[in-house]
């Protein structure tokens, strides 16, 4: 089987916050940066995003630091957004969703209980749930929804070959991390179960977690499947970019 090699775009950031944002409840006094990002999955056979970044108009409203369009990055690695056919969506946070009405030829991976919370259920309307999914972002979706684009995927499946998606709820109602087959074995890109790699590291939360005992379960799953530590990755850490050969702007290759 293929292997695939795993790149980080960096769409926007840094964004600066007390650390107790990325630290529940510790680091109050420091300050800790996080970036924005989505992820490329690459092989001979095909090409595949996770996550979609956020488009233009939201980043403008949002005023976000330092913000390239996801299309536009792609171009550093040969990537036309419109050959894009598989986007595997992490999680209906706006920051990972938005940017979906740039690729628009990709049919999109999401766990169905994601799907059901953020475009079915009303509890979704109500804060502090909007801080999450904006009315906006949440009418794409559910356009998207509707023209068949999406794919529903219930709990661990592997959707395509050499990529598994792995229920790790916690941050989410049903996010799910992608296990990948590269070359140094099954690497996991946990998006948001972790914001930083330190939340891996010290088996320790950000402040986003609306389910404790599952975030535990499912960060003690991912460690479980991963071939190598360092080969589970977080979602905003800015050491994505810093730490590892930046190969175009905005873009780090992982593995
Ligand atoms: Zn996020």
């Amino acid at each position: 089987m293929s292997h695939y090699e795993i790149y980080a775009l960096k769409f926007s950031g840094p964004f600066s916050s007390s650390g107790a944002f990325v630290m529940w409840m510790k680091d109050w006094e420091t300050l800790c940066e996080r970036n924005y990002y989505f992820w490329c999955l690459k092989s001979p056979d095909r090409t595949i995003l996770v996550d979609a970044g956020v488009s233009p108009q939201l980043a403008r409203d949002r005023t976000l630091p330092d913000y390239v369009s996801p299309a536009r990055i792609l171009e550093g690695i040969d990537v036309d957004a419109n050959e894009i056919n598989h986007v595997i969506l992490t999680h209906l946070h706006w920051d990972h969703v938005d940017g979906v009405t740039l690729f628009p030829h990709a049919k999109m991976y999401v766990q169905r209980a994601e799907r059901d919370f953020w475009l079915h259920d009303k509890m979704a309307l109500r804060a502090p749930f909007t801080f999450f999914l904006n009315e906006q972002t949440r009418n794409i979706l559910k356009d998207c929804d509707h023209e068949g684009r999406m794919s529903l995927v219930e709990g661990d499946r592997h959707i395509l070959p050499g990529i598994e998606c792995v229920l790790a709820p916690g941050h989410s109602i049903a996010l799910q991390a992608v296990a990948v087959n590269t070359e140094k074995g099954i690497a996991i890109l946990g998006s948001d179960c972790a914001h930083l790699f330190r939340n891996y590291e010290e088996e320790w939360p950000s402040a986003l977690i609306i389910d404790m005992v599952a975030w535990v379960n499912s960060v003690n799953n991912l460690k479980s499947r991963v071939s190598r530590p360092e080969l589970l990755f977080p979602g905003h850490d800015p050491l994505m970019t810093s730490k590892f050969h930046e190969i175009a702007p905005g873009i780090t290759r992982l593995v």
